[in-house]
């Protein structure tokens, strides 16, 4: 079903506002992780809330409780929720979205300062912080409310709202808060959600509209090799001592292959072999190689071959080695034996796999390739991180309505923790809905 003309026909001849709307609002540097900011993170909710409150919107400004940052004790910024709507005959749609932002200087590499937002008239492109990620998208949502409001249309379904101001810092009070009131079931904030919506993502490029219906997960380690009780000179010590960094390079070279199998036994247990429906998604995609390389600043895709590449991206667990802690890297020919050394690497899940059996198959096998080594050095494990991997149904009725007003689905690389504190907690589909471009340069 299409949007009704008198609709579309306001969202045209407002434009200049609108955007003006979306300025105003990236104006407001409401930087999460940045504690001198945090009074602009409140700003940027009453704004939020007095906007919602204009059409109709009925909201609430719900504590979420303290936080200690750079050694100072600070109060959350508050969630935002609101409803609109209550409609016993209509279906019920939880929003989410989040109005902090990632901090951003000038000196970034930003042609403008980002927080005064530069529209560019000829390509049509607003650059400032927030734009994409997550302000626009929010900012989309007021524009159906205006519109509805101003226009007297009645909204098509009820809604709910549920804005956050600390996803750019870890969410934190939010799962807790959304926990609380999926128990009071009907009485809480939550009551009566049939779906959720969720734009905080991107597209696949920047052509064509495309929605999410999957997330990978992740478990991230840092295996620390120790030798001497202190750095030793090559000089001195070379070739007369088992050197840490010799066994750790070892180790992380027997983790994935050049082309990014995963050599960790039992690692692709129960992933089943994509679907032939999930197959045609993939070569319908409007994607190609050379959007991936063209994002990724090099000739570096692991095939020539489409779905081959998009399988890797999205529906494929993938290992990545990031860095070596403790390892010399300064400038100069330093010829030191680093004492400790630590390998940082990470798996990025799919569904069935769960962070803590891949947990116990990576340090099972470490510890076995390790003993193989001979080394006198010893080794230590650490798991830094971890988060389950989700997928919704994308032929439920949440995504068929979504793919009336886009194009193509996709299931995306990056996570969105929210996404699976609704999915659990409420047991609703949920939709990842992006407004954003696959070249905004979100962070
Ligand atoms: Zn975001």
């Amino acid at each position: 079903m299409a949007a009704p003309q008198k609709f579309l026909n306001f969202i045209d001849s407002n434009v200049p506002k609108l955007i003006d709307r979306l300025a105003e609002a990236v104006a407001i540097p409401s930087i999460s992780g940045d504690a001198s900011r945090r009074q602009d993170v409140y700003k940027m909710g009453s704004w939020l809330e007095a906007q919602l409150n204009k059409f109709g919107v009925k909201t609430e400004a719900i504590p979420l409780g303290q936080e200690h940052i750079e050694g100072q004790v600070l109060e959350l910024p508050p969630a935002i929720v609101g409803r609109i709507g209550e409609d016993p005959k209509k279906k019920t749609i939880l929003i989410y979205g989040h109005f902090d932002v990632q901090p951003a200087n000038v000196s970034d590499g930003w042609n403008t300062d980002p927080f005064k937002m530069h529209f560019d008239k000829e390509s049509g492109r607003m650059y400032g912080r927030g734009t994409t990620d997550d302000k626009g998208p929010i900012m989309g949502w007021l524009n159906v409310l205006e519109a509805h409001h101003s226009l007297g249309i009645e909204l098509p379904v009820n809604m709910r709202f549920c804005f956050e101001g600390m996803e750019e810092s870890g969410s934190e009070g939010l799962d807790e808060f959304i926990g609380t009131e999926a128990k009071k079931g009907n009485d809480g904030w939550f009551g009566g959600v049939d779906c959720v919506c969720i734009s905080d993502n991107y597209w696949l490029n920047d052509r064509t509209p495309a929605l999410t219906y999957g997330l990978r997960g992740l478990t991230y380690f840092n295996v620390l090799v120790s030798g001497p009780g202190a750095d030793l000179h090559s000089g001195i010590f070379g070739g007369a001592v088992y050197e840490p960094m010799t066994a750790l390079i070892a180790l992380m070279g027997k983790l994935v292959t050049q082309d990014g199998q995963i050599l960790i036994p039992g690692v692709y247990d129960g992933i089943k072999p994509a679907a032939s429906d999930e197959l045609e998604i993939y070569e319908k995609l409007d994607y190609s190689v050379q959007d991936l390389e063209a994002s990724a600043g090099g000739k570096i895709a692991i095939s020539d071959d489409k779905s081959t590449v998009l399988m890797a991206r999205m529906r494929n667990p993938s290992l990545s080695l990031h860095g070596i802690e403790g390892a010399f890297s300064g400038v100069g020919a330093k010829t030191v034996i680093p004492a400790t050394v630590g390998g940082k690497f990470s798996l990025r899940l799919v569904p069935p796999q769960q962070p803590d059996d891949i947990r116990a198959k990576v340090e099972r096998y470490l510890e076995a390739e390790f003993a193989k080594l001979n080394t006198k050095c010893t080794m230590k494990i650490e798991y830094l991180h971890g988060g389950i991997p989700w997928v919704a149904d994308h032929r439920h009725w949440n995504y068929q309505a979504a793919k009336n007003a886009t194009e193509r689905r996709t299931s995306s690389g990056g996570s969105i923790p929210v996404t699976l504190t609704f999915a659990e907690n409420l047991g609703v589909n949920v939709l990842l809905l992006p407004m954003g471009r696959g070249d905004d340069g979100a962070q």
